[in-house]
């Protein structure tokens, strides 16, 4: 299929971007990297777009920096590749490399950005449930003042997000706070193929040890609900509670009976509860094995 017809406009600055938007409003859509976006309008499933806003030029938003003591700050134009590769993101936080390694191929991963990953919104995007289970937050720019918007907010359903098109909201930042002493992430995607596939379910978890306790912990679960979810009680039966095979798996049945998912060509509903069981146990273990000394 070819691509319809459509401005594009690459601006150079956030204003230009932001007040763009929202001159055109609904009639716009913003391109990071474009491998959402591209295969989108290429199968007209954009009613109404005429214009593409690119965001590339835009030099702030290629960053990817760690502070001590706060943690990792991705700029919006900064490649899956880069996440996946960068010393510092496999050392600092390995989970968010996983998670950045398992999105597509190569090819897509050299383009493809963790922001447009997350303002795509798909339930199954691999970035989103470690960034939930992580408690990043996402920084935006917009005409009156931008703000953080916790990631547990973002997502409001099935490719929507939070971000107000009217003030011509632009994700600048996704901060991810620092793993310190006695902690410990992971994120498991479950998918036919190794590459190219999209997540059946994907599960990240974040634990905090507290002596042979479990001090805090997080579980976040993709493909399973209109948007990424949280394990609730999950992490209720394991805050306080010293892990044990047996907790592990009364974990894995609490998160699989708290998911709603779908049955479709890939997957049953009962498999992908079934997943979500699984791989709740694996990611729990893996966080607890990987935790900084
Ligand atoms: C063949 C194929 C396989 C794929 N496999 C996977 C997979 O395994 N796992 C997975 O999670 N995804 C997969 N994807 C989806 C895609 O590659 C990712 O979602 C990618 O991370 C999107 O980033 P991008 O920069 O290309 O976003 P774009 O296409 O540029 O944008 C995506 C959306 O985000 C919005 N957007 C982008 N940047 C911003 C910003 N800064 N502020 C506000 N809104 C913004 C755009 O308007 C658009 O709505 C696949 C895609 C293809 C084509």
């Amino acid at each position: 299929m070819s691509l319809p017809d459509f401005d594009f406009v690459a601006a150079k600055s956030l204003k230009e971007a932001s007040d763009l938007a929202r001159e055109r409003g609904n009639r716009c859509v913003f391109m990071a990297g474009g491998t959402d976006i591209i295969p989108l309008l290429k199968d007209n499933l954009l009613k109404g777009i005429d214009t593409v806003i690119g965001l590339e030029c835009i030099p702030e938003l290629d960053k990817l920096e760690f502070a001590d003591g706060e943690g990792l700050r991705i700029g919006a134009l900064t490649k899956l590749h880069s996440i996946q590769n960068s010393p510092l993101v496999k050392e600092k936080m390995p989970a968010v490399a996983q998670a950045a390694h398992y999105v597509a191929s190569s090819q897509i991963r050299r383009k493809g950005t963790m922001a447009g990953n997350i303002s795509n919104a798909s339930p199954s995007a691999d970035t989103a449930s470690i960034l939930l289970a992580m408690n990043a937050s996402v920084k935006t720019y917009a005409s009156g003042g931008g703000r953080t918007i916790p990631i547990g907010n973002f997502f409001t359903g099935v490719k929507k997000t939070c971000l107000e098109k009217d003030k011509g909201e632009i994700v600048t930042e996704i901060d991810i706070p620092e793993l310190k002493p006695g902690e410990g992430s992971a994120y498991y995607k479950h998918a036919v193929r190794k590459a190219m596939d999209l997540a059946i379910i994907g599960v990240a978890a974040w634990v905090k040890m507290a002596g042979r306790k479990v001090g805090d912990c997080r579980i976040a679960m993709g493909g399973v609900g209109v948007t990424p979810l949280r394990a609730f009680n999950a992490e209720k039966l394991l805050k306080g509670a010293e892990i044990t095979d047996e907790l592990l798996e009364e974990a894995g049945v609490a998160a699989s009976g708290e998911c709603h998912p779908i049955s479709d060509v890939r997957a049953s509903a009962e498999y992908r509860a079934d997943m979500v069981r699984v791989y709740t146990k694996r990611a729990i273990k893996t966080a607890l094995e990987t935790m900084k000394a």
